[in-house]
């Protein structure tokens, strides 16, 4: 129910994400107005165009990738963060738009999708309840591509859009959703608003420049070719094709075809542009928010025919005329014909550059990651068989268990509050050199004081003897004097933690929700966790120890997903066993860890539990480790006194032998 919770809300908020991402993309120059007239709003002036505009590519940008990481349950837990964070930015502010109405449509959806300012924040605060409900367990959401192929995801979504707003910056947006897009036909729109029609940006009028004539209906009423040569601010118009539009306007000359250069510039740039370019077009007056609607470019140049808008092109795209064409009229030009409905045409491009890619990569990772799922059963099964057969025969040693033979097998040291940093260094060097030119059957891995971790990971070979702290803190960092947190210590190069120690639990009252929060904080700075469970006497004489061992996973590490689980090493250790002297028999701990196992297994499955690695600690020594470590589930060994001389610990550690 939670894990559904979650995906749907996942999967809203990323398609949410996505098209918002993707449609201020495709229209980079919208998107850079509408942060200007944010920044109007504000009152906050002078902020340079190429500012604006390199907001509006990342904006779009982020809100893109944010959408594809969600979707692809990228980077889970820094990907739903980031998404809370922004929809807590977004909601407030869309509040004050909604009561304030500095501006009417807040643009989230680029002209795709004009909502009110009340419609966008009920949205936002859906979305944000979405995403707070993500962020509180983005483990839930399941992956389309497994971790190791990420990276492909995150850098193709980055590439793709900063290509696609760079195109459309370049050209013209790729998807048009303004009201003045090509098909338009303007003498209608015009004619209806005459008529008193509200219609959307229904606004064009053109007026002479010289003599303030009012030239719309005749230009809109003309049967034929017009050209309209449109730039908002003559002043701030690229001028590097000035030949090309001279040439085009030339060719208008010749063929009679009206040609009008439509700004709302001032006088004296028009006339700086005339000095400029040479072209004696006319030049009329027309609204600079309208023109700035009409095409994202400046300059950029419009062709009507019959008052229809049947081509468009941007200062970088314009249409070259020359020898072979200058003398053809336009209708008999590709020039001159309305431009085919491309938007099919460009989704399947994108469906094709984008969608398919991603398709196809997420579809190889899903079966690679199913063959492999498939054939690790299929050996289990086999090896199962294999058991069931050697169980019947005489002499079976019981370390060759199936299961148990794929698991590994780790002999973990607890050094405690012993060694200082001299001895320590001591103790590991010896234990190095011991198990390079003794290489053992089983990990090894020593945890030590949080002080000796960075020294002692200066030379361990790490190949042969893994190095955890015995303890890390529950918070991520700040004021809490004393603590050492998870990054910390695997800032020192440890790869390890022991959690849930009883000495923890008993001296320093630790929680199983504080263990909970302390587990999350290690997976999440990738430590691997080994997770103390273990009865006291009086539970065990009371016949509870089953109860408390399954309390104590439930309370802190069934919370995981399967994924996050099968990092974890569970640790059996009866209290009453720990430092005492006294063993559990083997049979006392082999019943216990199938139990262990068994409720694993309820919990994530039998291939999980088969997977689990439980050790066994409390008073372990080289004489009594081979007979617990033969047991079918007995893992190998957490081992507090017996790891504090590099003898007595490779003692143990040759149990596997
Ligand atoms: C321990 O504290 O993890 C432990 C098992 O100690 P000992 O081996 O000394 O009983």
């Amino acid at each position: 129910m939670k894990k559904s919770l979650v995906n749907v809300c996942r999967i809203v908020l990323a398609v949410v994400f996505i098209l918002s991402g993707f449609v201020k993309a495709v229209d980079p120059l919208g998107t850079q107005y509408k942060i200007q007239d944010y920044l109007e709003a504000m009152h906050i002036g002078g902020v340079p165009d190429i500012l604006t505009l390199t907001a509006s590519v990342a904006q779009s940008a982020l809100e893109f990738c944010l959408g594809i990481f969600l979707l692809f349950a990228i980077q889970r837990r820094l990907t739903s963060n980031l998404i809370v964070i922004i929809m807590l930015v977004m909601t407030p502010l869309t509040l004050w738009l909604a009561l304030a109405n500095p501006i009417s449509d807040c643009g989230c959806f680029g002209d795709a999708l004009v909502l009110s300012n009340w419609q966008t924040f009920w949205k936002n605060v859906v979305l944000l309840a979405c995403a707070v409900i993500v962020a509180r367990w983005p483990k839930l959401m399941f992956r389309f591509v497994s971790e190791s192929n990420q990276w492909i995801v995150i850098n193709y979504s980055i590439l793709f859009i900063i290509a696609i707003s760079t195109w459309s910056l370049y050209d013209l947006p790729q998807f048009d959703f303004r009201p003045y897009k090509t098909g338009t036909n303007l003498r209608d729109n015009w004619q209806r608003t005459m008529d008193g029609e509200d219609l959307p940006y229904a606004d064009l009028f053109i007026e002479k420049a010289d003599d303030g004539e009012d030239i719309t209906e005749t230009v809109l009423a003309d049967t034929g070719y017009v050209f309209l040569l449109v730039s908002p601010y003559l002043e701030q118009a690229d001028d590097s094709r000035l030949d090309l539009i001279n040439e085009l306007y030339e060719y208008s000359r010749e063929h009679e075809y009206p040609f009008y250069c439509l700004t709302s510039s001032t006088e004296k740039a028009m006339t700086q542009w005339r000095d400029r370019t040479g072209a004696e077009y006319p030049y009329c007056l027309t609204d600079g928010t309208t023109l700035k609607t009409v095409i994202r470019s400046n300059p950029g140049l419009v062709l009507l025919h019959d008052g229809i808008i049947i081509r468009k092109w941007s200062h970088n795209a314009l249409p070259k005329i020359d020898e072979t064409n200058s003398t053809t009229p336009l209708g008999q030009l590709p020039e001159g014909q309305m431009e085919a409905n491309s938007i099919a045409g460009r989704i399947l491009e994108i469906l094709m550059w984008f969608v398919l890619p991603l398709m196809l990569l997420s579809i190889a990772d899903r079966t690679w990651m199913w063959t492999r799922w498939f054939r690790r059963r299929h050996r289990l099964k086999l090896k199962r068989a294999v058991i069931a057969r050697n169980m019947k025969k005489e002499n079976f040693n019981p370390i060759y268990n199936n299961n148990k033979e794929m698991r590994k097998k780790i002999v973990a040291g607890n050094w405690k509050m012993n060694m200082n940093l001299q001895d320590g260094i001591a103790l590991a060097k010896e234990l190095n050199e011991t198990l390079k030119a003794d290489k053992p059957n089983c990990g090894v891995v020593i945890c030590t004081p949080f002080i000796h971790l960075a020294s002692i990971a200066q030379f361990l070979d790490q190949n042969i003897i893994g190095l955890g702290a015995e303890n890390c803190a529950d918070k991520e960092k700040g004021a809490f004097t004393g603590e050492v947190s998870a990054e910390m210590v695997k800032s020192t190069g440890a790869q390890y933690v022991i959690l849930g120690h009883s000495e923890r639990r008993e001296y320093y009252k630790e929680t199983p929700e504080i263990l909970k929060e302390k587990v999350l904080l290690a997976q999440k700075n990738d430590l691997k966790v080994i997770f103390c469970i273990g009865e006291s006497l009086e539970e065990r004489e009371a016949g509870k120890q089953n109860e408390v061992v399954k309390a104590e996973l439930e309370g802190s590490v069934f919370n995981l997903s399967e994924e996050d689980f099968r990092k974890i090493v569970i640790a059996y250790e009866p209290i009453w066993a720990i430092g005492t002297g006294k063993t559990a028999t083997a049979e006392q701990a082999e019943e216990i860890h199938a139990y262990i196992r068994s409720i694993i297994a309820e919990k994530y499955g039998q291939a999980v539990a088969d997977d689990t690695t439980i050790l066994y600690g409390g008073s372990c020594k080289a004489s009594n480790a081979p007979e617990l470590f033969a047991k079918p589930d007995i893992d190998g060994g957490l081992i507090g006194g017996a790891s504090l001389k590099a003898a007595d610990f490779k003692g143990i550690i040759d149990a596997f032998k």
